[in-house]
């Protein structure tokens, strides 16, 4: 059965990661712009990393049979930083118009400060002019009250909530986002926050409606395969395949196609494979053969 996997950075992440989610079913995968661990101190940075996730990521997934999918936006932790806030605002208009880029995200709030609330407002209107779905990170720490804060935002700006998705979720956000109408994300760990276990108890409770899970793998400790990880602890407890395959194929799908740039069928065969293929003349061979 294949996967979706609708959070994952893999950017940062190396090619046996590709094989190794390849032959774990995962078939296509969303990967939203975000924070690379140390501040950025120009536009430039900015500039060459959203070309990457439209280009030359993009083109190595798909060497590896998997199709590659983005979001855009400047990410909350460096909404903070006036050397590069105001112009990644002017070029993010340009990227949303891309083929591959599904949404905005991930915007949302990390420190909570005057200044994410902010470019978070300006970010969910710029999804709003151009028709996106919207991808909300919300704080690790205090997350409770930045939840809220994040739901207040988007009720004040009257943004419709079956087009957002709240990321990073928990057994006590889910009692909050339950009755939103929002999309809610749980991203899963190897050690810490949301484990396979949490997360197969929360399936149990809440059920899958507008639920979805992700790996979140970034640079960080973490574990590409834990979507694939978690759907084997679900047939454990006896979900169904159906069951399964609404939680990491449908609902994924069902929410970034709102943007109306994701087209199902093209997801129903694996991404091409031709590794002579190259991209501003690179391949993935490296000199080896195919
Ligand atoms: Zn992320």
């Amino acid at each position: 059965m294949p996967i979706f996997e609708p959070h994952i950075h893999m950017f940062s992440r190396v090619t046996d990661d590709y094989e190794r989610m390849a032959e774990a079913g995962i078939r296509a995968v969303l990967e939203p712009a975000f924070w690379l661990g140390q501040s950025r101190t120009s536009i430039g940075s900015f500039i060459d990393y959203f070309d990457t996730l439209i280009g030359w990521e993009r083109f190595r997934a798909q060497q590896f049979g998997i199709h590659h999918f983005c979001t855009m936006a400047l990410n909350p932790r460096e909404a903070n930083d006036d050397r590069v806030n105001d112009a990644v605002m002017e070029v993010l208009p340009r990227y949303l118009e891309k083929d591959s880029v599904l949404g905005v995200g991930e915007i949302g709030l990390d420190d909570q400060t005057a200044k994410e609330e902010k470019y978070f407002i300006a970010q969910a209107e710029l999804a709003r002019s151009h028709d996106l779905p919207l991808l909300v990170h919300t704080p690790h720490r205090d997350k409770k009250r930045g939840f809220q804060r994040c739901i207040d935002i988007l009720k004040d700006l009257n943004f419709p909530m079956q087009r957002v998705l709240l990321d990073h979720g928990n057994e006590e956000t889910i009692l909050i986002t339950r009755e939103l109408g929002c999309y809610s994300g749980f991203s899963i760990y190897p050690n810490t926050k949301m484990d396979p276990d949490r997360m197969v108890r929360i399936l149990k409770e809440h059920g899958l409606e507008r639920m979805i899970i992700n790996s979140a793998a970034d640079w960080g400790i973490s574990d590409p395969l834990l979507v694939p990880k978690t759907t084997a602890l679900m047939r454990e407890n006896g979900f169904s395949e159906a069951q399964i395959d609404q939680l990491v194929w449908e609902n994924p799908i069902g929410f970034f196609e709102q943007g109306g740039r994701l087209e199902r069928k093209d997801l129903e065969q694996p991404a091409r494979i031709d590794r002579r293929e190259t991209f501003t003349g690179n391949s993935v061979l490296r000199g080896q053969e195919p």
